[in-house]
């Protein structure tokens, strides 16, 4: 058997490659490829399957970020509370703006301990920063009412929780603005970059689409400094085909994962924790485990590849040394980083692929 990848773009192509193909060729033949129809029918059509009012596409998810607490007013001099335990780009969107993180650790579940957050809290004070991280909604209620309390700002990073729910209400609808990545590997992949927010306040949402486009309303006529950060017509249409398909997608993820959280035995492995009132859209199978360095190359010489997220958690990447933080600072946080790995999940994997996993896991 060939080597078995951590994820596998190529068979989420494959599944819906003749649509795929055809709106490629539409977009390239219609001589429009940046602001258009496609990008339009897009922010339409991702705005109702979240259920926010407005959409707007973006270059990235870093950019959905960045310009989220821009459009929010969030600079120097303020904090925002995100988790630890956190890929890099949802602290660089607190940081491009001048603002400083401060980090709150996870709960068992991977995401923000709610019951860590109010004793971080200043005069200083702006914003939290939630991030739905592997995929699982994070414990939304008291985070929620913590926010409406001490008057701050919410912001949801949804890079990799596409359409997961917390109490039944989609990720991405419980504050201010929700942030989405379509890199290549989330849930909702473009064929490229791409990236997008969506918020239930016009006035928000009319900031971010003139932001986008060099702080521009009406061409040449500029109202701010603005970016260049704009979702393009091809990764637009191409998202439009993925986007009708991303529940049958989830749900394929999901059965490959109910297979493993059933079939996965093994005393020196801990499996995923599902939170009551959450829905997981297993953006990743994260398994923890003390043997970790040991379980990769294990198997590796098996032939299957898997993935740490993340091994340097962001306040001691060199990055963000100017924060002054140490080793020991963030304990759970820097455990999960030595301790979780993530397994071979992707839509179109085969039987014979999760069995020959399952079964070398198994006897490790
Ligand atoms: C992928 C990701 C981002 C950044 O998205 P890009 O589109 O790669 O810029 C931000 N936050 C999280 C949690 C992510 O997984």
């Amino acid at each position: 058997m060939e080597k078995i990848m951590p994820n596998r773009l190529d068979r989420g192509f494959y599944q819906h490659q003749k649509e795929l193909e055809d709106k490629a060729i539409e977009v390239l033949r219609s001589g429009w490829y940046i602001l258009g129809n496609e990008l339009k029918e897009f922010e339409k059509e991702f705005a109702s399957y979240i259920g926010s009012k407005y959409c707007v596409g973006l270059a990235s998810g870093l950019d959905a970020l960045w310009i989220a607490f821009r459009a929010l007013g969030i600079s120097e001099g303020d904090e925002v509370i995100v988790q630890g335990n956190t890929y890099i780009a949802s602290v660089m969107g607190i940081t491009l703006n001048g603002a400083t993180p401060v980090f709150v650790e996870p709960d068992e579940y991977f995401n923000i301990d709610a019951g860590k957050i109010e004793e971080k809290i200043t005069d200083k004070t702006k914003a939290v920063l939630v991030v739905h991280l592997y995929g699982q909604a994070s414990n939304m209620k008291p985070i929620v009412d913590l926010c409406k309390k001490y008057d701050l700002k919410l912001v949801e990073d949804c890079a990799q929780s596409h359409g997961a729910t917390y109490d039944g209400k989609t990720t991405g609808t419980f504050g201010d603005i929700g942030c989405f990545s379509f890199y290549p590997s989330k849930n909702l992949g473009a064929f490229g970059d791409g990236g997008a927010i969506v918020t239930d306040d016009e006035k928000l949402a009319e900031f971010i689409r003139i932001f986008r486009n060099y702080g521009s309303q009406k061409r040449y006529y500029n109202m701010l400094v603005g970016a260049n950060s704009r979702l393009d017509e091809m990764q637009a249409g191409l998202l439009r085909v993925k986007l009708k398909y991303l529940d049958d997608m989830t749900k394929e993820k999901r059965d490959f994962s109910e297979r493993y959280l059933n079939e996965l035995k093994n005393e020196k492995i801990e499996l995923p924790r599902i939170r009551e009132k959450a829905t997981h859209i297993w953006h990743q199978f994260v398994i923890k485990t003390p043997y970790r360095d040991e379980l990769m190359n294990y198997l590796d010489e098996k032939n299957i590849g898997t993935i740490i997220h993340y091994p340097i958690p962001p306040h001691l990447s060199e990055a963000y040394s100017y924060l002054n933080m140490k080793p020991g600072d963030l304990p759970i946080t820097e455990e999960y980083a030595n301790s979780v790995l993530s397994i071979p999940l992707y839509n179109g994997m085969t039987k014979e692929e999760q069995d020959y996993v399952i079964d070398a896991i198994n006897a490790f």
